[in-house]
């Protein structure tokens, strides 16, 4: 794309009709026999070809309707559109399914495996254990679930200032610096999940229900272990992430409990409650100096210096309208990079309020979008270009690291406060995000337990990850209410580790970054050019930094790490 602009359509040019079901059956159909009688590598490799260019045009025409459907929520044209595909994604993932079988099943394999790399066959046997016609109306069972519990969570209504507040816009009030409010803003949010608490676990029973049964059906002896293959874990499982924990709780943990420390000497209180964590300056968290209209030129400005090329590849995408940064009624929020596959670029939503997270959000995003450019031709297969998500986190979290040396020019004499507060709030999270996952191995390797014993498991899992939280007596979290409010433990089991395992490996490029910037940004390239033709632990090894499972890395990282920010 950044070759030949002249080429490159605007995002308004970019033509949509809805793809035919039909069409698309037909291809299907005729590339699994072409694929059962071929002895012929190169007959394969073209039928194969074939079929990939109309999964393309498929799902760019579905990620088109997205991203216009996100633009203008109200629009009841893509409302239909989205309805089509919520209808239709089904039929296609099966048929792609069969086509895939039948390359599992090739008389040439070995040939095949040779010609087109491993990964494809890993990941089409991977998707053969984890559906069967068996479980399709447990998965639409699963699915009514998750939507039950996010529409009831996008639905919340809180009363707050005299105000209807949703979850989101009581953010602002959480993190306040008048202890009076963010107190009160808390016990707000507390009284509402205390109010849902029946229902939000009913809802979560019947999710371990239906998730166990549907893991019995197949196979398996517990939902672990497909929630493993969901998340298409190639080179590690629950021990290694037992070890990755317990890495955490040794040398992060102690970490955190100095930052609380410093924490509540800044904010002068006697004692640091629940209510007062999310407050990490006596002033406010840092803004960006700049007004956001500049959040553009600013951003073109600093790829350009950093990938040394001009038009940067973000002023590229701008130019062209592949960015929509700022917030607006009626606009999906939220932020996300996604790509349109036939034309080999990526699109960044986001929803700017001029906070300093609108410039976290803005090089992550971002970070997507260059891994998604830089990989383009990594792979024949549209599944494999990009890498699993643990892997796709780390070209993002890297990037908020790498962009550290340019924030001055978003937050001027603040950048330092940025980046000391950035760094914090990824050491905090990692704890937290081990909680969250352990939490879940718990629930799914004993699925009998009652939601009162879940509530005290959680209670008792945070006592060891965050020893320093105190509730001041709130009866919901005394008793463990708190997971509730993590929509990752309804919606998408067993994810939440994948943030952490990226934030060890971003932080060692980071590292590697302080020392050595030109070695740190070979790294980062590397890692973004080999896209998904490789599982993580080869990925990360490939591209010169330790698994995140090590113990040394660990151990290296929070040393550095307390160094940096003086603790
Ligand atoms: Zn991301």
């Amino acid at each position: 794309m950044s070759e030949d602009n002249m080429k490159m359509p605007k995002f308004s040019e970019i033509e949509y009709s809805r793809p035919s079901v039909d069409k698309f059956r037909e291809c299907a159909m005729s590339t699994r026999l072409k694929l059962m009688a071929a002895r012929d590598a190169d007959v394969v490799e073209n039928a194969i070809m074939g079929f990939q260019r109309e999964m393309s045009a498929f799902d760019t025409a579905y990620t088109l309707c997205m991203i216009r459907h996100d633009l203008d929520t109200s629009d009841p044209f893509w409302n239909d559109e989205m309805e089509f595909f919520d209808e239709n994604y089904p039929i296609i993932s099966d048929l792609s399914a069969g086509v895939y079988t039948a390359l599992l099943h090739s008389e040439i394999r070995e040939e095949l495996e040779e010609r087109f790399g491993p990964m494809i066959f890993r990941k089409t046997q991977n998707q053969r254990e984890i559906v069967s016609s068996e479980v399709l109306d447990d998965l639409a069972e699963e699915s009514t679930l998750e939507t039950e519990y996010s529409q009831i969570l996008s639905e919340a209504d809180i009363l707050f200032k005299g105000k209807h507040q949703t979850i989101s816009t009581m953010t602002p009030y959480l993190e306040s610096t008048d202890r009076e409010v963010r107190k009160k803003a808390h016990k707000a949010v507390s009284d509402y999940f205390a109010g849902q608490k029946e229902k939000f676990d009913e809802i979560y029973d019947n999710m371990v229900r239906i998730r166990t049964q549907i893991a019995k059906k197949l196979g398996f002896s517990d939902f672990v272990e497909l929630g493993y293959k969901r998340m298409e874990r190639y080179d590690y499982d629950p021990e290694k992430v037992k070890v990755f924990r317990d890495n955490v709780v040794k040398y992060i943990v102690p970490i955190t409990s100095e930052i609380r420390r410093l924490q509540k000497n800044r904010l002068d209180v006697e004692k640091l409650f629940y209510y007062d964590l999310p407050c990490l300056f006596v002033h406010g968290n840092p803004t960006p100096n700049i007004p956001q209209e500049e959040y553009f030129s600013k951003g073109s400005k600093m790829f350009g210096k950093m990938f040394s090329k001009d038009p940067s590849f973000f002023q590229v995408l701008g130019e062209h309208d592949f960015m929509d940064l700022f917030s607006r009624q009626n606009k999906a929020t939220g932020g996300y990079c996604a790509s349109l596959l036939d034309y080999g670029i990526p699109y960044i939503l986001m929803n700017a309020n001029h906070t300093a997270d609108d410039i976290a959000t803005l090089v992550h995003e971002s970070g997507h979008a260059y891994a998604a450019l830089r990989s383009i031709d990594s792979s024949q297969f549209i599944e494999c270009l990009s890498p699993t998500l643990e892997a796709c986190e780390i070209h993002s979290t890297a990037m908020e690291y790498l962009t550290y040396p340019y924030m001055e020019m978003f937050f001027g004499e603040a950048a330092d406060a940025y980046r000391q507060q950035h760094m914090t709030l990824a050491l905090l999270f990692l704890p937290y995000g081990c909680l969250v996952d352990e939490f879940q191995h718990v629930v799914y390797s004993n699925p009998d337990m009652t939601p009162a014993e879940r509530h005290t498991a959680w209670r008792e899992l945070e006592k060891k990850y965050q020893p320093d939280i105190d509730y001041d007596g709130d009866e919901f979290y005394e008793l463990g209410g708190a997971w509730m409010k993590k929509e990752h433990i309804f919606t998408s089991p067993f994810y939440y580790i994948d943030y952490c395992l990226a934030q060890v490996c971003a932080l060692q490029i980071w590292s590697i970054s302080r020392r050595n910037r030109k070695k740190a940004m070979t790294i980062y390239e590397h890692l973004c050019a080999a896209g998904g033709t490789k599982t993580l632990i080869d990925l990360v090894e490939s591209a010169g930094l330790e698994s995140p499972f090590s113990l040394d890395v660990m151990k290296k990282l929070a040393y550095q790490v307390c160094d940096y920010l003086d603790l």
